[in-house]
C-alpha cells in the first residue's frame, strides 16, 4: 500500500514548501523508497497556463503536456524522476469535474456539496498516484494554513487520514520563527497560533519544520514541542541556506528528519546514500575554474519566479564545468531605452527566454544582433528562438520589417506565424502545443556536439513556428537548422555557422535540467562563455 505525506504551511507564504518537500522526496529516494510528489494549489483556475508571469511566476510544463505549478520544477530537479498531470491540481480543477460529473447525471438525485462530494474528488486526486510501484506520495498543499479557499483540501486530508488509518500517513507542518531584531529574541507564537489553526480542524501535525534566519536555541524547540504537540526530536530546524537550494536536504538529513519519517510509517530505514549530491553541492560552493557572466534577457524580469527553471539551469551549467555563473537579470525594455552595448558590455553569455506579446520585443532583437555581431554565446529558448529568426531575417537576409504575426499583421515577411493546427483554436487554456515531442539533430553541427545524440526529446509551450517559406533564404545567409521534428516540418533549433556558439531552440531545455545532470545546451552554452571570456 502507497503512504502518505502530507505537507501543509503556516504563518506566511513563500517559505519554500515545495522546496522541502523536494527535499524530503530526495533523502527518501535515497534510502531505497520510490516516491512521487504532487501539489494541491488552492486557485480557481483550472491550470495556471492562463495566468500572466507576473501572478503566478514560470508555469512549468510536463512531458506530458500538462502547465502546472513551479514547485513542480523543484520535486524534478531534485528527486530526477519526470512529474506528470497528476502531479498538480487546482480547487478549479477539482470543482470542473465535480461539476461535469453532476451535468452527466453522475450524482441524479443527490445534492453536490463540498463534503462529500469536493472532498472525495481531492481525495481521488491525492490517490492518483498510488502504484505497486510507489512506496510513499508526497503532496504539498498550496497557500497558508488558516485560507478559507484552502478548507476543503485540509478536511480532505484529515478524513484521509481517518480511512488510512495511522502509520499510513504522516503531516509534515513548515512554519516561520521570525527573528525580532528590536527584542533579539525568536518567536514560535505564530507558529503556536497556526498549528492551533490545524488542530481545530481536526489535525495534528507529527513534524514541525521551522524555517528560520538564526539557529534556534534549545529552549525554542522545546517551547515548540510543548506548545504544539510534538516530540522535541521532530521539531526540525530550516535555516536559510548559505550558499544554495541544493543544501536543504543536507540540513534536514543532519536532523534525521528523514529517519523519522520512516519510522513514523512503519517503514525500514536502509542506508542514506548521498555521495554524488554533496560532491555536486561541492563543485557548486567551491568553482575551481573561474567564473562568468551571463545576462538573461527577459521582459517578467522584476519577478524571479518567472524564470526560475532558466536560472536553475544555468546554475547546473556552471556545477557541469566547475564555474561559477554569475547572473545579470536585464528586462528588454531597458534595452530599448539605454542601448544593447551599454548594457551587455560585461558579458560572457547572453541568454533569450520565453514569453508572450510584443512588449519588450525590440530590446530582445537588439541584444541578439549584439550577440550576433560581437561573437558573444547566445541561447535563445521558445520566444528567444523567434527573436533570433526575426533578428537574422532583418539584418542578415535584408528583410528590414520581417516579424512575427504575434505582433504585427499584414506583415511582408511573417517569418513566425502561427502553427497551422492552431489557427481555429479559440479557446486559451491548455490549447498551445504542449509537453515533449522528439526532434531529430542534424550530424555535425555544436548542437549534435552537446547532445551527443541525433534525437531527442523536449518540452514544448507555444503557439508560434518558424515559417517554412523562409527556410531557403535563412540557410542561404548561413543559418543551420540542426533540429528538426522527425517529419522535417517543424524547425526546432537553429544555429549560425559563422559564429562561436549561437543556437536557439523553440522547446524549453530548462525543463529537464537537474543539478546532478546539466541540460547538454546549458552546459556547452556555459562552456562556451567560459572558452569566449578567455579569448578576451
Ligand atoms: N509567444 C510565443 C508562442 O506562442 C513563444 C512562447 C514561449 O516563449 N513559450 O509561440
Amino acid at each position: 500500500m502507497t503512504k502518505h505525506i502530507f505537507v501543509t504551511g503556516g504563518v506566511v507564504s513563500s517559505l519554500g514548501k515545495g522546496l522541502t518537500a523536494a527535499s524530503v522526496a530526495l533523502l527518501l529516494e535515497r534510502r531505497g523508497y520510490r516516491v512521487r510528489l504532487q501539489k494541491m494549489d488552492p486557485y480557481l483556475n483550472v491550470d495556471p497556463g492562463t495566468m500572466s508571469p507576473f501572478q503566478h511566476g514560470e508555469v512549468y510544463v510536463t512531458v506530458d503536456g500538462a502547465e502546472t505549478d513551479l514547485d513542480l520544477g523543484h520535486y524534478e530537479r531534485f528527486t530526477g524522476k519526470d512529474c506528470g498531470r497528476n502531479s498538480n491540481f487546482t480547487t478549479g480543477r477539482i470543482y470542473s469535474s465535480v461539476i461535469s460529473r453532476e451535468r452527466e447525471g453522475g450524482y441524479l438525485g443527490k445534492t453536490v456539496q463540498v463534503i462529500p462530494h469536493i472532498t472525495d474528488e481531492i481525495k481521488n486526486a491525492i490517490c492518483s498516484l498510488d502504484a505497486p510501484d510507489v512506496d510513499i506520495v508526497i503532496t504539498e498543499i498550496g497557500g497558508t494554513v488558516g485560507d478559507i479557499e484552502s478548507l476543503p483540501f485540509l478536511e480532505a486530508l484529515r478524513q484521509y487520514r481517518q480511512e488510512a488509518g495511522v502509520g499510513n500517513v504522516l503531516f509534515i507542518h513548515i512554519t516561520l520563527v521570525p527573528y525580532i531584531k528590536a527584542a533579539g529574541e525568536m518567536k514560535t507564537k505564530p507558529s503556536q497560533q497556526s498549528v492551533g489553526v490545524l488542530r481545530t480542524i481536526g489535525i495534528i501535525p507529527d513534524i514541525l519544520v521551522c524555517r528560520c534566519e538564526r539557529h534556534m536555541a534549545d529552549e525554542h524547540k522545546e517551547k515548540m514541542a510543548l506548545f504544539c504537540n510534538v516530540d522535541r526530536k521532530l521539531v526540525i530546524e530550516e535555516k536559510d541556506v548559505d550558499h544554495s537550494i541544493y543544501e536543504v536536504p543536507l540540513g534536514l538529513a543532519e536532523q534525521e528528519l528523514d529517519v523519522y519519517v520512516l519510522e513514523k510509517l512503519g517503514l525500514h530505514v536502509n542506508n542514506l546514500r548521498m555521495s554524488d549530491w554533496r560532491k555536486m553541492i561541492n563543485s557548486l560552493i567551491h568553482p575551481d575554474r573561474g567564473e562568468v557572466t551571463i545576462s538573461v534577457v527577459g521582459k517578467y524580469i522584476s519577478l524571479r519566479d518567472s524564470y526560475k527553471s532558466i536560472y536553475e539551469a544555468l546554475t547546473h551549467g556552471g556545477i557541469a564545468n566547475r564555474v561559477k555563473v554569475n547572473l545579470k537579470m536585464i528586462e528588454s525594455e531597458e534595452i530599448e531605452k539605454k542601448g544593447a552595448a551599454r548594457l551587455l558590455k560585461n558579458t560572457d553569455g547572453i541568454l533569450v527566454p520565453g514569453g508572450f506579446g510584443g512588449r519588450g520585443i525590440e530590446g530582445k532583437i537588439k541584444a541578439i544582433t549584439y550577440a550576433r555581431e560581437k561573437g558573444i554565446p547566445f541561447f535563445g529558448i521558445c520566444l528567444g528562438m523567434q527573436c533570433a529568426v526575426m533578428e537574422f531575417a532583418r539584418n542578415v537576409c535584408g528583410m528590414k520589417n520581417a516579424n512575427s504575426t504575434e505582433f504585427a499583421e499584414r506583415l511582408e515577411h511573417p517569418v513566425i506565424d502561427l502553427m497551422e493546427n492552431q489557427k481555429d483554436v479559440t479557446a486559451k487554456g491548455g490549447t498551445m502545443r504542449l509537453g515533449s515531442y522528439p526532434c531529430k539533430i542534424k550530424d555535425k553541427t555544436k548542437t549534435r556536439k552537446a547532445y551527443k545524440k541525433n534525437r531527442v526529446e523536449e518540452r514544448h509551450r507555444h503557439r508560434y513556428e518558424f515559417n517554412n517559406a523562409y527556410r531557403d533564404v535563412m540557410k542561404e545567409n548561413g543559418m543551420i537548422f540542426s533540429g528538426l521534428s522527425p517529419d522535417g516540418q517543424l524547425a526546432e533549433i537553429v544555429e549560425l555557422i559563422s559564429h562561436p556558439w549561437f543556437i536557439a531552440c523553440q522547446f524549453h531545455p530548462e525543463f529537464q535540467s537537474t543539478p546532478l545532470k546539466a541540460h547538454p545546451l546549458f552546459r556547452d552554452f556555459i562552456a562556451a562563455a567560459m572558452t569566449g571570456k578567455r579569448k578576451k
